[in-house]
């Protein structure tokens, strides 16, 4: 690998979303691509929303330098303080456990957006003229404490000024002035090309946004991808208007990825230069698993076939591999995982709803690893690093009390609720084939219902002896629990002043 980066580890973070697959979708997409082309020795992403977390995604690398790009569209609350948080680093460089790690800045901020602006406007409605075309970069606008408005009037002007050739070019937003609705009113050319300045193709690009523009009546509506964006133009009110999806999905976004790395080196004077790359621990440890009988993680099955590897749902072991449906490499486990036998998004990769019927082929243990890592993400590392004595699990109490805005009221509950909580959530058999290694604090284990998920045989499938399982554990709770908590945080407040008033 002959890249200054080849010792290193990149780590891309996105918001990611419990509810629609389509918001990490464009951070993966780019993770692949700068991984496609071997720059650097890792490659991983982790979400505020989705698997890995921020606390976990640092057992999913071994590398001593890191690079973590926010695949955020502005500075802001969620880069100025969720993340570094969550990720506990100290400033742009934080030293810890003896790594580097260089924290860059949100990739919607690098000025080479303004190219991919550019082109996607181009894109959107080819060969139309610039001159007689009106852009509008439309943003969600802020009572978010976001500066998502900044980021996008800094693009305005950067193509006003650049004397790119547009009759006009304009910002609006969903919910401030000027609003996104008010397009008619606020631009002049016969062409109108809008678009959205989100990272992915969420709610309000795909559904909200439409219904603004006048080109829906109603969200809500099961619009798909194709459904909205394939109608360009749609002649409105004697216009031409031309829809685009969010930027963020935009392939281009792979490379200002890597321009915020390299801007980060240049701004703090870090000579990026190969070194000698460090033991691949998780290779090497899962080799070792491998070789003394382990062979199935969570509901996944993997056995060496071939020169490679080849991987199906446990339950489908005994079944003729030509009566599955046959994928090939990595990328497919991400696509395999990615939604029950129903079709409904399985945000909890560990959930006991793997869907069966596919078998996976991967080249080597490179592959096995990274496809591992979708079907579980971090797993490997969390299991590799308690084995190790390395794991550091969160204490329910310390993660309930760090939380910040809607969610500041969760450490509200009382211990017991702390286990009844995690004993109804994380039921093994319905919801989440995880083995619990937190406590509620530091000092004190948890409780009641609890307890069915501290065993060591909590977490395996059925049946299934423990010698021959990777361990899925669980080193700090999810979301799930600190939406129920900040729930019953809130009865119990509701109750407690309804006894003062009484
Ligand atoms: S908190 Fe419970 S449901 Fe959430 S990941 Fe951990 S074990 Fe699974």
């Amino acid at each position: 690998m002959n890249s200054p980066y080849s010792h290193a580890a990149l780590i891309i973070v996105g918001h990611g979303s419990t509810l629609n697959p389509d918001s990490s979708a464009p951070t993966h997409r780019h993770a692949d691509e700068i991984r496609r082309r071997g720059i650097f020795r890792e490659v991983v992403c982790c979400f505020w929303k989705e698997e890995p977390t921020m606390r976990e995604v640092f057992e999913s690398v071994d590398s001593d330098v890191i690079y973590i790009v926010p695949n955020f569209i502005s500075e802001g609350y969620f880069c100025q303080q969720v993340l570094p948080r969550e990720l506990r680093l100290d400033g742009p460089v934080t030293q810890r456990d003896g790594k580097t790690i260089h924290y860059c800045d949100p990739v919607g901020i690098h000025p080479n957006m303004t190219r991919l602006l550019l082109q996607r406007a181009d894109e959107v409605a080819p060969g139309v003229p610039r001159a007689e075309t009106s852009l509008i970069i439309v943003g969600h606008g802020t009572n978010l404490n976001d500066n998502s408005t900044k980021a996008i009037q800094e693009q305005v002007r950067l193509i006003r000024d650049g004397g790119y050739g547009f009759a006009e070019v304009v910002d609006a937003y969903m919910e401030e002035a000027p609003l996104v609705s008010d397009w008619v009113t606020m631009t002049t050319a016969a062409n109108v090309v809008v678009v959205p300045f989100f990272i992915a193709d969420g709610l309000h690009s795909f559904q909200d946004i439409p219904v603004l523009l006048g080109m829906e009546k109603e969200p809500g509506k099961a619009l798909s991808e194709m459904e909205v964006f394939r109608q360009n133009p749609i002649l409105m009110h004697g216009r031409n208007l031309f829809y685009s999806s969010a930027i963020g999905t935009e392939p281009l976004m792979a490379e200002v990825i890597l321009d915020q790395v390299h801007d980060f080196d240049a701004k703090h004077g870090v000579q990026a230069s190969a070194m000698a790359a460090p033991r691949p621990l998780l290779k090497e440890g899962l080799l070792r698993w491998m070789a003394e009988g382990r062979d199935v993680m969570g509901q996944v099955l993997f056995v060496p076939e071939g020169p490679g590897y080849l991987l199906r749902h446990v339950a489908d072991a005994d079944l003729p591999l030509d009566g599955l449906t046959q994928h090939v490499g990595a990328p497919a486990a991400r696509e395999i995982a990615r939604c029950d036998e129903t079709g409904a998004f399985r945000p909890i990769k560990t959930a006991a709803t793997l869907r069966r019927g596919w078998a996976l082929q991967v080249a080597d243990v490179e592959e096995l690893l990274l496809a591992l890592e979708f079907f579980y993400p971090a797993a490997l590392g969390m299991a590799l690093a308690q084995a190790a004595g390395t794991l550091v699990p969160v204490p329910l109490r310390s993660l309930l009390g760090r939380q910040t805005g809607m969610y500041r009221f969760a450490n509200g509950i009382t211990d017991a609720q702390a286990g009844e909580i995690i004993g109804s959530t994380c039921q093994v058999e319905a919801k989440c084939l995880r083995r619990i290694v937190f406590g509620l604090d530091s000092a004190q284990p948890l409780g009641g219902p609890a307890v069915v998920k501290l065993g060591a045989d909590a977490g395996l499938v059925p049946g299934m002896a423990a010698g021959r399982c990777v361990p899925l554990l669980c080193m700090e709770a999810c979301n799930h629990i600190v939406s129920v908590a900040r729930k019953v945080s809130r009865e119990n407040n509701d109750a407690k002043a309804k006894q003062t008033a009484s």
